[in-house]
């Protein structure tokens, strides 16, 4: 059983200024000196998980393997540490209320008034402790959104200072900040970021750390004042400097001696510990640094506006451009906008493109056209989720001739439901809901471009979704050419098409951007790059 040590990262200032980025990247160094970390976050809103959310209104909806719909941060913590992460990574005050609402019912509570502090506050602990109970890690790191000051934060940051009281130097507070830099004056300014260290210590809560967000370099000076008037040693005042890639993010922190400023305050002797092995980390920054030839990949799907919408999928694409040794070029193709007439224009000098996940019927015609277009001009195209569900009836209406085909999420009535509910899904839904979700099983057949991407007979990947193939089109599809090539290990039900005769026509019901990782990207998408590399004759 380990001890575990608990470490919480809050925010300042404004939001947005990369609290997930530093939690993970603190992740990153401490693993990297062979400790065992994981990451959590705590959701201030009253949604029971983002699942629910319009990815217009806070990004992408990550899934983790126990099925469970998660802010997009753990996809950081995932893609940094190269670690699974769980429901209990991810607790909003939604479920934090229902638990208690829920005990309430129970009568647990013996009759008492059930009160923000200690109830609420009690089941916050509760779930941070979660993870540590499990004597599992060496370190939890729990990041708390939202910004100091914000009416949601208080009960977290109310239980944050219970911690630390019970906890003593096994708990310790870090707080990011922003330090802005005033051109008409050519000054960075700490005014900001005192009064947010005040704002914390007016709830009973004393950082001991800061890093400041800048985007100058901070001098010592700056720092020794931040340090006086916010109560912190001047060695742990430190600055995350804009980067051009948030990878560069654990390079500069160990830098800065983010990881040897925790440790010491947690009482580890640094003497004794080992040193970060960022060996593999620095490799493919250099190579995503580093790259010059262009490889230009377009997404396209109905959330371009919002990039976050779409950030496990840009993400896996840089993992696996950087392997490839080239610089990723990414363009958001609003699919709601794609015709047949402007198709060329707007795909021609592409080398591959990827048909984005997503519900209901908006933007769908537009990905017939970009798939009819990719299909016919031999250029690499992956669909993800609904992009293999379109695959599927771009297909059947252009190759089998089924015009009407379609998916009964968007039209019940339908002759030709290429896209429909499956009985064999219902067979084996792993969590009682309507939705798969979560990681599953699947069987790849050999021979096939997957079993050559994969290397592999048997694999697990993450779904998200209501709809399946329909099976009853199987064997009509694998005639024309449409190979089922990856199969649910427990079920009948169909993972992966392809089309034989096509340098990379892949469509996956999964999702394999959820576990693409720095160090090991994801075999899908470095095999997809690859082909688009290759494909020149679109240049
Ligand atoms: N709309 C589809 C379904 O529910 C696909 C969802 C998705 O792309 N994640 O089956």
């Amino acid at each position: 059983m380990k001890e575990t040590k608990y470490i919480f990262v809050t925010g300042g200032v404004t939001s947005s200024l990369g609290k997930g980025i530093i939690a993970a990247s603190l992740g990153k160094l401490l693993q990297a000196r062979g400790f065992k970390v994981t990451n959590q976050k705590l959701d201030p809103y009253i949604n029971i998980d983002p699942g629910t959310l319009n990815p217009y209104e806070h990004g992408e909806c990550y899934v983790t393997v126990d099925g469970h719909e998660a802010d997009l941060d753990l996809g950081h913590y995932e893609r940094f540490l190269g670690v699974e992460t769980h429901k209990a990574n991810n607790v909003t005050t939604g479920r934090i209320y229902q638990n208690v609402i829920n005990k309430e019912r129970r009568g647990d509570y013996l009759g008492k008034t059930v009160q923000i502090i200690p109830h609420i506050t009690d089941e916050i602990k509760r779930n941070i402790k979660l993870l540590g109970n499990k004597g599992e890690f060496d370190f939890v790191i729990t990041e708390l959104g939202g910004t100091v000051g914000d009416i949601e934060s208080l009960p977290y940051i109310e239980s944050v200072r219970q911690l630390k009281w019970e906890l003593g130097n096994k708990c310790l507070i870090i707080h990011l900040t922003y330090v802005p830099y005033l051109a008409a004056a050519k000054e960075l300014k700490t005014k900001p970021t005192q009064h947010s260290v005040k704002a914390l210590q007016e709830q009973g809560v004393q950082a001991d750390i800061l890093v400041l967000r800048t985007e100058h370099n901070i001098s010592m000076d700056i720092r020794k004042k931040v340090a006086l008037f916010c109560n912190v040693e001047q060695s742990a005042v430190m600055q995350s400097i804009d980067v051009p890639t948030i990878y560069r993010v654990p390079m500069n922190m160990q830098a800065e001696k983010l990881d040897e400023v925790v440790l010491t305050k947690m009482g580890f002797d640094l003497a004794k510990t080992p040193a970060a092995d960022m060996a593999k980390w620095i490799e493919f920054v250099e190579k995503l640094e580093n790259a010059k030839e262009e490889v230009r990949i377009g997404i396209v799907g109905k959330y371009v506006q919002l990039p976050d919408a779409y950030k496990s999928i840009i993400e896996s694409l840089l993992h696996a451009s950087a392997y490839n040794n080239k610089k990723l070029k990414l363009e958001l193709i609003l699919s709601d906008k794609l015709t047949e007439e402007n198709v060329e224009k707007k795909l021609g000098n592409l080398n591959g493109i990827i048909v984005a996940p997503g519900f209901g019927p908006r933007g769908m015609e537009g990905k017939f056209t970009a798939l009819k277009f990719a299909r016919e001009q031999n250029m690499p195209c992956l669909g993800i989720c609904m992009g293999m569900q379109t695959m599927s009836i771009e297909f059947a209406r252009n190759v089998l001739g089924y015009a009407d085909a379609n998916s009964t999420e968007i039209d019940s009535t339908t002759t030709h439901n290429i896209v429909d509910i499956m009985d064999e899904q219902k067979d084996i839904l792993n969590l009682g809901g309507s939705m798969r979700l979560g990681a599953y099983k699947c069987k790849l057949k050999r021979g096939t471009k997957a079993f050559e991407i994969y290397g592999k007979e048997h694999i697990s990947e993450r779904h998200r979704h209501r709809f399946e193939f329909n099976n009853a089109f199987k064997a009509e599809f694998e005639k024309a050419g449409m190979i089922c090539s990856g199969m649910n290990e427990e079920s009948d039900l169909v993972e992966i098409i392809e089309l034989k005769s096509h340098k990379f026509f892949v469509g996956v019901q999964f999702h394999p951007e959820y576990s693409s990782t720095v160090v090991k990207p994801h075999p899908l998408f470095i095999s997809f790059v690859k082909a688009s590399i290759n494909n020149t004759k679109s240049l």
